[in-house]
Formats: structure tokens, sequence, C-alpha cells
């Protein structure tokens, strides 16, 4: 026989299919919660057996299913979301391939059971491994409810890669977590072996069911935020102050349209827009729900949806960058860790997980307020408390001593045109220094001064708390963000050397020297070639302070090496202002006076993402009057 090609049998190509759409328990999970939201219910009750290998049920008081319907619902490529092509382009259904039922019904045992609520009665249809068994008239309530059993009882090779119940559940109550975090105003629940899970009742607001699934204590220490261009792109959810991190993504949870994504623009975005406020290799907690004209992103490239295409990709980038930079460059006062926790009896540190009402939570109802003084581990009323506290104890400042000042025509020319990059990685305009004076207000310069500790941190107080400001790291972000500044200018100030240093590198070093000349000379170094592989340099940025330049220099030239020119030019080389900010800044161990120390907390007022240094430590640390009784047991 000659031909050799042939169309692939119905029942082979669900299973091939499903393959794609049906991976794991929670994968079903995943399409049929989906058909329940899309179907409008707002009550959806979720039952597995085994990690869902067994009994996998999802029933929903949503708009149920005609007699036809039901029986067209389980065919391939039968949808009721989509007409036509156009339609492509405009979804607001999380389904569209019509393509998750028949699927998962090709490799399980399947029963549908579905009433319309002015139906007399409804119907149950039973299919095995995609074939219809039995179908019948039945009662029930309206709506829909479809048991999964036995998955790929019928493809065992498929069953073998299912790993134990645990991991399996695992996987069902992270895809349900995200679920129910796109749609607060749903009912929740989730059964296993019998055992209710989680119950989550319809939330009014996001930031109750934030608090709901992933802790109270999270939600303390995050953010609201909303933001909105005029294009239509809107992002909105909670997000967390910089003390709040993850070693992985874990935290990360990103919607489309409504629909879960992990995306890679949207992540790097995320990257970008957390990057110097994280310890390397940290991860940020959000829920950000991310608006955009259908028509402007496509979600019909990857079967199981978890990926989308943009239109105008480095734009959707851009506006995330800004986006989330603006809610978080502060002014944020102390992300102030309780370290207190670790010190007291399980007994009373406890306390925090105790369910508290609302008042917590209020805060982040209004978006239009700067962040709240979010604290872990203290209460609202104390965080009110700061937030409203009166300057009358704020002291006046006279002088400010030359070594912290910054040069008045910087504090109040904003960048002529600051370059902005694609990768929207320096901050625009918004992003710039804050013009206001000394004697603005703001949370540092209203604290009260009580000494110095150890030559390396301000002991200060505020109201009833007790806060520790950590110098070095203080003067880090100042630095970081000023050299930044001037940088972005493309004048750095530069100081010159009274005897020019000649450096005399090896091969390597002096070819990224040459190569790198005008990064050099926008850094603030003016390095002139002095025969063979030596470099004269004649000039180094004024925030900079003589010793040890050479090395600073030599590891700059390393740095560049390692680089390339690349576009990575640009985004590291945020890391090498953080090396020339953290190398020309007070060190601990330095003694400062009184006018000092205040000139420091009014710069720190002065400096966007005051909260936390440029490598993620933060700034200062503050306990409350009763976490201080406790100490000292009296509470
Ligand atoms: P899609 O969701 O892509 O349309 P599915 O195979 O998941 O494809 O579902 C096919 C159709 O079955 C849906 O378009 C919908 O009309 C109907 N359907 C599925 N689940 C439900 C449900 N829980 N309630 C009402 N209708 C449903
Ligand atoms: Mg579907």
């Amino acid at each position: 026989m000659s031909q050799k090609v042939h169309i692939l049998p119905e029942s082979l190509c669900n299973q091939i299919a499903a393959g794609e759409v049906v991976e794991r328990p929670a994968s079903v999970v995943k399409e049929l919660v989906e058909n329940s939201l899309d179907a409008g219910a707002d009550r959806i009750q979720v039952e597995v057996e085994n990690g869902g290998k067994r009994l996998i049920r999802v029933t929903d008081n949503g708009s149920g299913m005609s007699r036809e319907d039901a029986f067209l619902c389980l065919e391939r490529h039968a949808t009721s979301k989509l007409r036509m092509e156009q339609d492509l382009f405009r979804l607001t259904t999380l389904g569209f391939r019509g393509e998750a039922l028949p699927s998962i019904a090709a490799v399980s045992r399947l029963v549908l059971r579905t009433r319309l609520a002015e139906a007399m009665e409804g119907w149950e249809i039973l299919a095995e491994a995609g074939m219809i068994k039995h179908s019948a008239a039945a009662g029930g309530a309206p709506g829909t409810s479809i048991e999964i059993r036995n998955l790929f009882f019928n493809t065992p090779a498929r069953r073998k890669f299912l790993r134990r119940d645990e991991t399996e559940l695992g996987h069902i109550g992270e895809t349900l977590t995200r679920l129910a975090l796109s749609c607060p105003e749903v009912c929740l629940r989730f059964v296993h072996n019998g055992r209710v899970l989680w119950d989550v009742n319809r939330q009014k607001t996001l930031v109750e069911r934030v608090a709901e699934l992933l802790g109270r204590e999270a939600v303390r220490s995050m953010i609201h935020m909303d933001q909105q261009t005029p294009e239509g792109l809107r992002l909105h959810g909670l997000i967390s102050q910089p003390g709040l991190n993850r070693a992985g993504l874990g935290g990360v949870y990103t919607f489309i349209n409504g629909r879960y994504i992990r995306d890679r623009v949207v992540q790097h975005a995320l990257g970008d827009a957390y990057r110097n406020l994280l310890p390397r290799g940290r991860h940020p907690v959000v829920v950000l729900f991310f608006d955009i004209e259908p028509s402007q992103v496509d979600v019909n490239v990857h079967p199981t949806k978890h990926e989308v295409r943009f239109r105008e990709q480095s734009a959707v980038h851009d506006f995330i960058v800004q986006a989330l930079r603006s809610r978080l460059r502060g002014p944020a006062p102390p992300a102030a860790v309780l370290p207190v926790e670790g010190v007291l009896s399980r007994g009373s540190a406890g306390q925090g997980d105790e369910p508290q009402p609302a008042p917590v939570l209020t805060g982040f109802a209004d978006a239009s307020r700067p962040p709240a003084p979010v604290a872990t581990g203290r209460t609202a009323g104390t965080n009110r408390e700061r937030a409203d506290l009166p300057a009358q104890d704020k002291p006046r400042v006279q002088e400010i001593p030359p070594r912290y000042t910054v040069a008045a025509e910087q504090r109040v020319s904003p960048a002529k045109d600051p370059p902005r990059n694609a990768a929207g990685l320096f901050d625009g305009p918004e992003g710039q220094m804050r013009v206001d004076g000394p004697g603005s207000e703001g949370f540092f310069s209203s604290l009260r001064i009580l000494g110095q500790y150890h030559n390396s941190y301000l002991v200060c107080q505020t109201g009833m708390d007790l806060v520790l400001v950590d110098q070095h790291a203080a003067h880090e972000r100042i630095g970081f963000e000023q050299l930044k500044q001037q940088y972005l200018c493309g004048r750095v100030e530069r100081q010159m050397l009274l005897f020019p240093k000649v450096l005399e590198f090896d091969f390597r070093l002096s070819q990224a020297v040459k190569e790198h000349q005008d990064t050099f000379a926008r850094l603030g170094f003016c390095l002139d070639h002095f025969g063979g592989n030596a470099y004269a340099l004649k000039e180094i940025p004024q925030l900079l302070r003589e010793s040890d330049i050479e090395q600073l220099v030599r590891d700059l030239a390393e740095d560049l090496a390692v680089m390339g020119r690349s576009r990575l030019v640009e985004i590291e080389m945020e890391t090498v202002l953080i090396r020339m900010a953290c190398h020309g800044m007070v060190r601990a161990n330095q003694k400062l006076a009184q006018e000092e120390m205040r000139a420091l907390l009014e710069l720190l007022d002065q400096t966007p993402f005051n909260s936390h240094c440029p490598h993620g430590r933060p700034t200062c640390i503050s306990w409350s009057l009763s976490d201080v009784e406790r100490l000292f047991k009296r509470a």
C-alpha cells in the first residue's frame, strides 16, 4: 500500500489533546473551576479524594446547561464562548478553546449533572474514556456538577507520572489559591477525603481574601496599589513592602484580565521594580491584577493559557515598572521587623495569628494614601498612631553639615532629559529624588534622636516607639539614589585628584577600561591612557573618598569587563552604582555629632525607597512600648 498518511480517529485526538491540557489532577480542577466561573457561579465546591487521583468533583451554582448543551460540551471544539475569529481578540471568558471537557473525558470516567435554573429537571451523562455510556433525566439543584473518577485509568503510562497524594493535593491547593485570589466575591469550598480544607466566604475586598489565603501576617506587610493609564492599562492589587520577601516566585500571583498567568514580561518588570529593594535572589509577594484591552494581548499561545503575548511588550513592561516603583519609593517608614518575637515564648508570639477584626486591613482600602507604615507583627493601632504622629516634637534643623548635603541645585532641578532605556530600569522623572527641602514632614525627620549606639546605630524615639536606624544602610541608600540621579543626568560631580594616580592593569582589564571610557566618564572618573596597560586616574566622583579608590576602579573595570557592552551594561549599572555608594558612604563605626545624625535623617526623608538599603537590608527597625515591656516580662 502506498498511502501512509491518514487522519487520526477522534478518540485518539482527544487523548493527544488531553496530554496538553490535563497534566495532573490540578489541571482538571483548574479547567472545571474556570468553567464554573465562566458559568457565573458564585458558590463552588471542590471535592477530591486521594489527591484527586481517585475523585475530583466540582459542583457549582452557575447557569447550568440544557440537555443538548450537556451532550455537546463533551465534543471536541464545542464551546459557548466563541463564535467567530474576531472573538478570539475580545475574550472575556476564561475558557474558549472548547477542549477541556472532551480532553478530560478522554482519560477518565466522567459524570456530568447539570440543570438550568428554569428547567423542571436536569440531566445526567456518564462517559468513560470519552464514550457516552449512559444518560438520563435527573433531579438536583440548578447548576452543574462534574465528577471525574480514576484519572488516566485508560492511559497507564501517564498515570505513572502522578505523584504521591500529598504532592498532587498540594498542586490542587495552589491552583485553587490562584483561582480564589482572582475572584474574592466567590465562595470556595475545598474538601479532601471528606475533610474540609478550606471554606472561604464571599469577600468584599481583595485584602480580606488575601489575608484568608496568604495569611494576615503577610497582608500586614503589603500595600495597596491601583494605577491606570489613559490608554487603558491598569495595575492594581497588593504588593509587599521590601521587608516581606521569599526565596522563590511562590508568592507572586499575577493575573492578566482576571486570568492567572506566569508571564515573563510581567515577571521581569516585577524584578526591575524591586531591584535594589530586596536582597539578591529574593522575590516579593504580590497579588497583582493587570488589566489590558483584550485586543492588545493574545491569550491563545498556550494550551493551558498560562502564558500570553502582548502586542506592545515594552510599553507594558515599562508601565508595570513605573507603577510599582512610584508606589514603592516611599515615603515608607520602617519596615519594622519584630525581632522581639524570636525571644518571646510561643504563647505570646502566636498572638499575631489570631483572627483580627477588620481595622488592620482598612488602611489598604484607600489607594490614594501613601504607603501606610506597615509593620509586621504589630497592631493596627500602633501603626496608625505612628502615621498620624504630630510633628510637634520634631526639632528644628538649623544647619546641615556639608558632608550630607544634597547640592541645592540637585535637589530642586529634575533631570533635563533623563535617558530612558527600554528596560525601564531607571526611573523616569517620577523616580527623581524628592524635591522637598529640609524640614519637610517625614518619618525620619520626625524622630527624636536619643543617641548613637556602637557608633553604628541611631537610637531614636517616635511616639511610644523605639527606633534603631542603621547609619550605614541609610547612607548607602542615600548615596545610591544621589549617584543614580547624577548618573542619569550625565553629570556625576567630580573632584580632581591633586596627584593623579597611575593604575597598571593586566591586558584584559586595560582593554575593558579602554572600551568603557565613556562609562567611566559618565560615572565621574577621568582615566587617561598612560602608555601600555597603564592609566592615570585624574578625577573621581565627588561622593567618593580618596582612600581605596584604586581598588574600586579595578573592581569597576572587572564588572565592565564581565558585563560586556550589551543592554546588560545598563541593567548592571545599578550594581556598579551600589558598589560606589557602598564605598563612598560613611560606614558603621563612625561617631556622628547630633547635627550629623539629624542631617542624615533629613536626607533619608528626601530619598526614595528609604526603607531599605540597595542590598535590601532595612534601614531601620522599631519596637512599640509593649514590645519592650514584653521583653522585660512586664506585659
Ligand atoms: P471552553 O471552556 O473552552 O468553552 P470546555 O470544554 O471547558 O470549553 O467547556 C465546553 C462548554 O461547556 C463551555 O463553553 C460551556 O458552555 C459548557 N460548560 C462547561 N462547564 C460548565 C459549567 N460548569 N456550567 C455551565 N456550562 C458549562
Ligand atoms: Mg473551559
